[in-house]
């Protein structure tokens, strides 16, 4: 039984082992498209099959298993209405996907159930395995998770998101595999028992590996814009113009992105800024570059933050660009909210993440997770295991098991210690 601080003891060992066999096991021909990558997708055989993988183990538990009228799947071991704790994460897998990503906090959402039956627990779970949330299959990204939380329209899933291979809408798809699309608003009812969520998942960077941590509680899903500086200044010819009649872009894009790296160090709080892209006009060896374009990613758990670097890079631009005889214009292409995971739930984890005695730390995951859009209705967190140079979206992926049977222990306790009456 729990004890005050929610420390539940789970046989590591064996529950290592199954993480490891289940894992490996759905790498088999069956459940991916490719040899070479663990690639599957919503509505193709072998997603169907690592549904019915999970079906069927779930239903050995004495699980009710269900589908969602676009396949986001359902277990759980309490009938409808009854208030249940949430595990889970996603199946599908990155076309040039590994064998943990999504996968590993599926199995551990299954061990999390397996562990609680067999050291007497009876905990109230419902697993969901949520679709798309690579977006292999349609290219949108969390696109199950979407649904259920509303952030997609009809007219979009009708007519607006295509397969990647053939270009149909989802729409056609999900109808041909048995799914009913025009039900989709019912989708957000697979929420509607859940007293909380965690979801677990390899970290995909190097913190934990780097700080020789086992394990990560997630306090924040970073939120993030995605923009472009432009420049404008002359084409002149790089031999004839004398340096101080030159209005040069690529200078200022220059400048800009050393100040964009000072900006997001000074804002501190986790908050990271990147040029990812840079485009220069004309692009010639013997041309100054007349036009400059920049993008900018800036992430981070604190919006004002966020928002604040973009405000500050934006008019550094124009300054230096100003000072240079040229002219700089901001556009922002998308702006995601930063999601702050819930303090009791992450307080539960760090208390049995410390239970444990083990090496752990609270940090903000920089990717996008299905959480983000569980959050918004129920209580969540997440918690991360360490992956091998933070290395995801490869086949070269790989986590240790005896990290993620740690992380079913720190869960379950963290369950324990919430859904106790009082
Ligand atoms: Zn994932």
């Amino acid at each position: 039984m729990p004890d005050k601080a929610g420390h539940v003891d789970i046989d590591l060992e064996r529950s290592a082992e199954r993480i490891d066999h289940d894992v490996q096991s759905l790498t088999g021909s069956d459940y991916t498209l490719s040899a070479e990558a663990i690639r599957r997708y919503a509505y193709r055989p072998e997603y169907r099959a690592t549904l019915d993988y999970f079906t069927h183990a779930w239903q050995e538990l004495g699980f009710t298993v269900s589908e969602d009228p676009v396949g986001n799947f359902v277990a759980r071991n309490r009938p409808p209405g009854e208030p249940v704790f949430g595990v889970g994460s996603h199946c599908d897998s990155n076309r040039n996907g590994g064998r943990w990503d999504g996968t590993l906090g599926v199995v551990c959402a299954l061990e999390v159930c397996r562990a609680s039956a067999e050291h007497g627990l009876d905990l109230p779970l419902q697993a969901i395995s949520f679709l798309e949330e690579e977006g292999s299959g349609f290219g949108q990204m969390v696109l199950g998770s979407r649904i259920v939380a509303g952030r997609v329209s009809e007219q979009e899933l009708r007519e607006q998101i295509h397969a990647i291979d053939d270009g149909r809408p989802f729409w056609e798809h999900a109808q041909e595999a048995g799914y009913e699309p025009a039900r989709w608003r019912e989708c957000a009812h697979i929420l509607d028992d859940l007293s909380g969520w965690i979801e677990l998942h390899i970290e995909q960077g190097r913190v934990l590996q780097d700080t020789g941590r086992r394990l990560g509680v997630v306090s924040a899903i970073a939120g993030y814009v995605h923009g472009d500086i432009r420049i404008t200044g002359r084409a002149d010819h790089a031999g004839a113009t004398p340096m101080d009649m030159r209005a040069d872009s690529g200078v200022v894009a220059a400048e800009t992105i050393i100040e964009l790296e000072r900006l997001a160090r000074a804002a501190g709080s986790g908050t990271v800024g990147t040029v990812g892209e840079i485009e220069i006009a004309p692009g010639l060896i013997n041309a100054i570059p007349g036009r400059t374009r920049i993008s900018l990613d800036v992430r981070g758990p604190e919006d004002e933050a966020v928002h604040g670097v973009i405000r500050d890079i934006e008019r550094f631009a124009q300054r230096a660009a100003a000072e240079r005889g040229t002219k700089a214009s901001y556009s922002q292409r998308q702006t995601v909210p930063a999601t702050p995971m819930d303090e009791r739930l992450v307080a539960a984890l760090e208390a049995a993440a410390s239970a444990s005695g083990e090496s752990f730390t609270t940090m903000i995951s920089g990717a996008a997770h299905d959480t983000m859009c569980v959050a918004e209705r129920v209580p969540a967190a997440m918690v991360f295991v360490p992956c091998r140079d933070g290395l995801s979206h490869t086949p070269e992926e790989d986590a240790n098991p005896a990290d993620a049977a740690l992380g079913v222990q720190v869960i379950l306790g963290a369950i324990s210690a919430m859904v106790e009456p009082g």
